[in-house]
Order: C-alpha cells, then structure tokens, then sequence
C-alpha cells in the first residue's frame, strides 16, 4: 500500500468520503486521492515522494505558483504580529482600497472567508437592495454551496427550482429560476413572466465549473441589459474568473460591468477569503449601515489579508503576467486542439486565456446540455493516464485546468507529448 493509500483507507473512516470537499475524493474518477505534502512553483510532491506537474492549483489561487516567496514572507510577518483580533486592522483597509482601485465597478466591498459565503451574502443584498426574491442562475454555474444556489434545474426554465441536495428545504430554492447558459430567450422568458420579481441575475461570466464554457459574443453585454431593463441587479461571480483573466477579471475581459461582483479563489493567494462588492449605493445595504445583516469572526483576517494583499499587489504592479499567461494558454489550448484534430479525434478544446479543458464529446459544449454530453469514463481514463505520467489534472470532467505563470513552455510541451501518447496508445 502506498502512503495515499493508507492514508486515504483512515481518512474515509474519519472523514466523510476521506475529504473535505467532494472533489477531491476521486469520486467521478476512480482510484486513491494522492495526499500531498508540498508544493514548489508549479509543482506538487505527494506524500509517497511522487512529484506532479499541478493543473489544479488550488483550484486558482496559485496564479504565481505555489509558495511565492514574496507572498510567503509577507504570511510570515503578520503571523508573527498575531493570528486574529477580532478588532479592524490596516489590512483590511489597504485590501478594500486595492479592489476598489482595481475593479471599476466596485465602490465598496466586504471581506468575507470563502467563495460560497460571498455569493450567499452578494445574493442577500441584491434581495434587500431591490425588495424582490427571486434569482437567475445558470444551469451547470456552481456558486458554492448556500441553500439557494443548489439548483441545477428545475424542470423546465419555467418552473421553480428543485434543490439538488438533500436537506435543502424546497422552501429554500423556490425563489431560483434557472436558465440555459448562452441563450438569452430563457432569460427573456424568465423576465417576461417575473420580471418584476427577479432581484438578481448571477452567472459565471466564463463557465468554469461544467468544464470550462466561455460566454458566446454578446451573452453577457445581453444579460446586463435585461437587467437594467427590468430593475435587477447583475451579479458577476467571478470567484474563478476574478484576478485570472486580467487584474479586473471577466468585467475587464469582455468590457462588461456587473452591479454586484463575487471573488474567492485567488484573492486569498491560498488563504481562506471571499469578497463581495459594488456600487455604494448597493453595498450600504449592509450592516452596521444598512439593514442587511452579514457578519463573520474571522473576516478580514491579517494573515489573511497579507496573503490576498501581495498577490494582488504583484498582479497588478505586473501587467505582463497576465499577456504572458493568456498568451501562454492561447498558445497551449491551440495546440492541443491541432494535435486533437491532426489525430482525427473529435474532442472539443474549450478554453480562454488560462483556463481550459477537453471535453470528450463531438459536440461544441456551449452549456450545461451540451456538456454533460461528454464521455466521463474516457476522461477517467484519461485523466489516470495523465497522473501515470505525474501531470495532476483535476479529478473531474467538468473542472477546468489551471494555468499558473508558472508553468513553463517547456513544461506544457512536456504535457502535449503526454497527451499525444495517449492518444497513440
Ligand atoms: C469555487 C467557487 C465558488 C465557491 O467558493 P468556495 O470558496 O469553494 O466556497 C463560488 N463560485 C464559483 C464560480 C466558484 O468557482
């Protein structure tokens, strides 16, 4: 038995599914969850002493690569000033101060500890700011794991939706529509029912957790007018997509502004922190000022902070990382499409800047539909053959490979010949 193996035989009985997020069990694919023991630049060692070429990244945050040394000393600084105070610190205005500077459309914003709790408390506030319950979201978007946004579907995009997990009242998900992710009829079906009950829109500006699904010309700049059309608030939850598609993410990408934007992922460099934030006259919702209630023990954290703080810093006193990283990911995604296409396979590239994935389907993938209609034992098998060969993709179908400026060219070669070979096995 191996480490992992060990390990991972313990861990169910301890943990439920061994893990403490589904994703990492290797549940869709199959085999041991590697249990790592560190990481270095674009590397990550697990603790059998195997070393990966690492595409999962922390699921984004380690856009420099693990273990930046600038953004380590920083952590080691404020931890030895103290771990938490519960009291307002400098930090937390030098972050607030940096967002603001570098998203247009956020005026004011609060810190929060992870992706879910900001969308869960973006989502309050667009209630409490408009006095309307109901939400658009997109089917095959994954905003975390608060009640209301545990929708894949309902059945039809006319209906309620039905909660996708057991344990959420359907009470809880009565009030979020869902509509097909590219294709603005259903959102204009949607409104045209309730238009004057619909609070908010949110959607993953680039589809990122049903594989990678970039928006089609003219879906978001669509969206942002049925919003202000019908008085809803447009939420960008740019978790995944904020500070990796330029230092002012999808907004600053495809030229569109959201009313309301969510970040988790990179802004904590590794570190637990979400964001939440927008125009003033939205964001004095919340309390103390407003009459939305959101709180938290360990928000605005300082080591935390510190972490969120350099990383940001560095990505946005360094614009070349972000031409470097896109091109970069134009130049491998280009590839491994030609290689794809040269070997008279039917796969799908989807990808933009550096995010992207392989869909094993003949299918363009431009929604959830289409998505699903993928070959997942193919991407088990592939995704097995890839790990034999130390590259650690996520362990899923539907979860997009990271890109870090890490990564070298040489080291992405590296990749397409692995891939060539499986595809020539
Ligand atoms: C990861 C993710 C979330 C949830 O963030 P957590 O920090 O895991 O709670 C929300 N929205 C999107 C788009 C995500 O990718």
């Amino acid at each position: 038995m191996t480490k992992s193996e060990e390990l991972f035989h313990e861990a169910v009985t301890l943990i439920p599914g061994g893990v403490n997020s589904p994703v990492r069990a290797f549940g869709s694919i199959g085999g041991t969850p590697r249990f790592i023991d560190h990481a270095q630049g674009a590397y990550m060692t697990d603790v059998d002493g195997i070393t990966y070429l690492d595409f999962i990244g922390s699921w984004g945050p380690m856009i420099l690569g693990h273990n930046h040394p600038q953004i380590l000393k920083s952590v080691e600084e404020a931890c030895k000033k103290g771990l938490s105070y519960g009291a307002a610190t400098e930090k937390e205005v030098i972050m607030a101060r940096l967002i603001c500077e570098i998203v247009p459309s956020i005026e004011m914003v609060r810190m929060v500890n992870s992706g879910t709790e900001a969308v869960m408390s973006a989502v309050r506030v667009a209630r409490g700011y408009t006095g309307r319950n109901k939400i658009v979201k997109f089917m095959g978007c994954y905003h975390g794991h608060s009640d209301a946004m545990l929708v894949k579907a309902g059945s039809g995009v006319m209906t309620s939706g039905i909660p996708d997990s057991a344990g959420v009242p359907a009470g809880c998900t009565q009030d979020t529509l869902s509509a097909n992710y590219n294709d603005l009829d259903s959102v204009k079906e949607l409104f045209s029912k309730f238009g004057q009950e619909i609070a908010a829109v949110i959607v993953e500006p680039v589809g990122a957790n049903m594989g990678v699904v970039p928006p089609k010309p003219g879906f978001l700049e669509g969206l942002r007018a049925i919003c202000t059309k019908y008085g809803a608030l447009l939420i960008f939850d740019e978790v995944i997509t904020g500070f990796r598609l330029g230092i002012d993410g999808a907004q600053g990408y495809y030229g569109v502004q959201s009313d309301l934007t969510t970040f988790g992922k990179i802004i904590g460099a590794g570190m637990p922190v979400g964001a939440y934030g927008g125009r003033k006259e939205i964001m004095r919702q919340v309390s103390p000022v407003g009459n939305v209630y959101q709180a938290g023990t360990l928000s605005g954290n300082p080591v935390a902070m510190a972490a969120g703080i350099t990383q940001l810093t560095i990505l946005r006193d360094h614009p070349q990382i972000y031409r470097e990283l896109n091109e970069k990911g134009d130049w491998f995604f280009g590839k491994l499409k030609k290689m794809i296409e040269d070997a008279g396979k039917s796969w799908q590239v989807n990808h933009v800047g550096s995010l992207g994935c392989i869909f094993f389907t003949d299918q363009h993938v431009t929604d959830y539909a289409s998505a699903k209609t993928s070959d997942t034992v193919k991407f088990a098998e592939y995704f097995h053959y890839m790990l034999d060969h130390q590259i650690h993709l996520g362990p899923s179908q539907f979860e997009a490979m990271f890109l870090s400026a890490a990564h070298t060219k040489e080291e992405l070669k590296e990749v397409l010949s692995v891939i060539k070979s499986y595809m020539n096995r």
